[in-house]
């Protein structure tokens, strides 16, 4: 599903990333782990493109999307990040913020059809062979009764349905967390990306947190969790990454990597937190 080929990232002078290669396939549970400063946030970040990659490639679904010249807002709506601090929107109500961004797509794709439409009736009146318009069978207002929905079935799933018309500031950090995921999936990703969900929360609102993304992952979603949570990524991880100074030193399932790891910084690591 993704295959990241050599990525190097340097900010300035610093090079972050040296040479990442990695190969992602689809429903894997790819668990990230490595010491502060490692570079897993930044992978992670390149991975959806949220930076741009000094060399490298990473093909998602047989596009290189860091090539400059994709239009990557199309393949960034196909996987769902989610953030240590939320990243809610506060002037939205815990709906709107689930609504947003599929309400946005809905609607900018009607509008494309229809823009293309108008030159294919143009075209046609010229044209001895008349090409067949896009079919639109729905309306702006439809595009949104049909989000609220979804984002009404998603807070029900999460037991927060009575929440949906209040602001994110009401909220305790593992319910907007869990909001923030949900957000995510409302745009029905084939990946999500997950940088250290539970490391901003009190440790009473970990739990529920993990509980949803444990659900998700049973769901067969594909998922890469940057996490410092190791009795979490031995459980639900398919695969680990250990990653220093830029690097991924060793890879294995769980039960290789905590309970043999291989390379002397891997053990170093393991000793310091578990
Ligand atoms: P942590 O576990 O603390 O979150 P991390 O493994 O996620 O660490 P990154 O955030 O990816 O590490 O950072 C890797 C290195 O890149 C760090 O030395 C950091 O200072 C540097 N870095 C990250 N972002 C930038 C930036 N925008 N500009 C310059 N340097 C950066
Ligand atoms: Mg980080």
């Amino acid at each position: 599903m993704i295959d990241v080929i050599d990525l190097h990232k340097s900010y300035g002078k610093v090079e972050v990333l040296k040479g990442i290669t990695v190969s992602i396939k689809k429903g894997e549970k790819i668990a990230i782990i490595g010491p502060s400063g490692s570079g897993k946030s930044t992978f992670l970040r390149c991975l959806n493109c949220l930076e741009d990659p000094t060399s490298g490639s990473i093909i998602f679904e047989g596009v290189d999307i860091a090539d400059m010249r994709v239009d990557i807002n199309i393949h960034r709506r196909h996987m769902g990040m989610v953030f240590q601090q939320f990243n809610l929107f506060n002037n939205k109500t815990v709906l709107e913020n689930i609504m947003l961004a599929p309400v946005h797509i809905g609607i900018s794709e009607l509008r494309k059809k229809k823009v293309r439409n108008f030159f294919i009736k143009i075209g046609n009146l010229f044209a001895k062979n008349k090409k067949p318009l896009y079919e639109i069978n729905t309306t702006p207002a439809k595009i949104k009764a049909e989000a609220r929905d979804n984002a009404m079935r998603l807070l029900k799933r999460i037991g927060l349905e009575d929440k949906a018309n209040v602001y994110p500031s009401t909220l305790s950090g593992g319910q907007k967390q869990r909001i923030a995921i949900i957000r995510a999936l409302a745009m029905n990703p084939k990946v999500m990306l997950f940088d250290e969900p539970t490391s901003a929360l009190d440790p009473e609102m970990v739990k529920e947190v993990l509980e949803l993304i444990r659900q998700v992952a049973e769901e067969g979603m594909t998922m890469v969790i940057v996490t410092h949570e190791m009795g979490f990524a031995r459980e639900v991880a398919t695969r680990v990454l250990f990653m220093d100074e830029g690097k991924i030193l060793e890879e294995g399932t769980p039960e290789e990597i905590f309970t043999n790891p291989k390379h002397p910084r891997t053990r170093e690591f393991l000793s310091k937190v578990l």
